[in-house]
């Protein structure tokens, strides 16, 4: 809740689809006493009911909040490690650092530093792979709890193929998530928990099956990964030769739900997108990430073709920054050729919504969703002398996406409140 209702004064950009965007460059944004939009447009479309609510003015733009829809906390120190191939660079870097965290000073640190940084970049909501340790997720969902974000978070689940302490008893894995679940599942209106088995390979199908009933039986969203790189995938379907493709393997083990978020799904065939199509499940498009490894194109125009709901994700630490300002040029990039800036700047933010569904709470600044948004500064020579309100949607949404940094975020609000980073 906030503390009492405000009307905030400033331009406003506001993502509707993937080839709509409203601009009001003197825009109004009224927000309840529990943080919930009240109005939003043209300052001179004000209702007169909010006339005398306490005003507060900012000069930079404001945008909805961006949605992360796939990032590891414990790899946020793992940015930037040139490791060839996905499995090279999780054996020679990742795995030895989430090792680390068992440590609780390091998980403590790290969570810290983690949840710090998406505020600063702008991220309100995300979708987060923790810690393979129980006590290590505790801290990170009190950390989560700290900063006031948007949060969902799952212990990471592997119980093979793992080296040392990651690799847990499937039991005592299932054991931990179900506690988890029960401590930190709903327990604020921002946090919740997603089962997360890591990936086919590091996951017997004991656990996967049991992963997908937990799920079931919580209500909770489920995230892993899927068809990232050829290697992976060549790799996955030697351990499970009954099943015809990666995403029958997810199928048959009850992982495929409507609150399921699937991770890259770069190289699927067209019946693994119907079936994903078919169980309403969504993935996470994670482009610097697929670019740093070399894991492949994102199949972009099948994606558009149907129904599924995508957003983007940062994918640290395979990804090298939380900025999903630079996820919205690297998803461009990534295809080869150059996208008109709506698609990014909605996949980055309302599309996630959608993903994760949680769009009648967040994504963009529909009045009776939640005010999640960010104050974007903008270098006045890009404009070259005009006033913004002679600027087209298109113009604002291209400098935007194309040329704005994470450090351009001047300030960041969940459910209507300042964060501090
Ligand atoms: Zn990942």
């Amino acid at each position: 809740m906030t503390d009492q209702p405000y009307i905030l004064f400033a331009p406003l950009l506001n993502p509707l689809s993937d080839e709509a965007a409203d601009w009001h460059p003197s825009g109004a944004l009224v927000v309840d006493e529990h943080g919930r939009i009240l109005f939003s447009g043209n300052a001179s479309e004000l209702p007169e009911r909010f006339h005398g609510l306490p005003e507060l003015r900012r000069p930079d733009i404001i945008m909805p909040g961006f949605i992360d829809l796939h990032t590891h906390l414990p790899q946020y120190d793992c940015r930037g490690k040139f490791g060839k191939s996905l499995i090279e660079w999780l054996n020679s870097f990742v795995y030895p650092e989430e090792a680390r965290l068992a440590d609780e000073s390091v998980a403590r640190d790290m969570a810290q530093r983690f949840f710090r940084d998406l505020i600063k970049s702008g991220t309100t909501t995300a979708m987060v792979l923790g810690p393979s340790f129980k006590h290590a997720t505790n801290i990170a969902f009190e950390e989560a709890e700290r900063s006031g974000l948007r949060i969902i978070l799952g212990k990471m689940q592997m119980d093979r193929l793992a080296p040392g302490s990651l690799c847990e008893d499937t039991a005592q894995s299932l054991l931990d998530t179900e506690l988890l679940i029960r401590k930190w599942h709903r327990k604020t209106p921002l946090l919740s928990y997603a089962v997360t088995p890591r990936f086919a390979l590091s996951c017997t199908p004991d656990l996967l099956k049991h992963c997908g009933r937990i799920a079931a039986r919580f209500g909770t969203h489920i995230q892993t990964h899927l068809n990232e790189s050829r290697a992976e995938i060549a790799a996955i379907m030697a351990l499970f030769p009954e099943y015809q493709t990666y995403t029958h393997i997810l199928e048959a083990m009850g992982l495929l739900t409507e609150r399921t978020i699937l991770a890259h799904n770069v190289h699927p065939t067209v019946e693994e997108l119907s079936l994903c199509e078919a169980y309403g499940c969504a993935v996470a498009h994670c482009p610097d990430s697929n670019l740093f490894l070399g894991s492949g194109r994102f199949p972009l125009e099948q994606y558009r073709s149907t129904t599924i709901p995508f957003g983007l994700g940062s994918d640290v630490g395979a990804g090298t920054t939380l900025s999903m300002f630079h996820m919205m040029r690297c998803m461009t990039y990534v295809q080869g050729s150059s996208l008109h800036p709506f698609i990014p700047l909605y996949h980055a933010t309302l599309g996630g919504a959608k993903a994760l569904s949680i769009a009648d709470q967040t994504g963009n600044f529909s009045p009776g969703k939640q005010a999640d948004f960010i104050a974007v500064r903008i270098d006045p020579s890009f404009f070259g002398g005009m006033e913004l309100a002679q600027l087209s949607p298109l113009a604002i949404a291209s400098v935007i996406v194309y040329r704005s940094q994470a450090q351009d975020v001047s300030a960041a609000w969940v459910n209507g409140r300042l964060l501090m980073a």
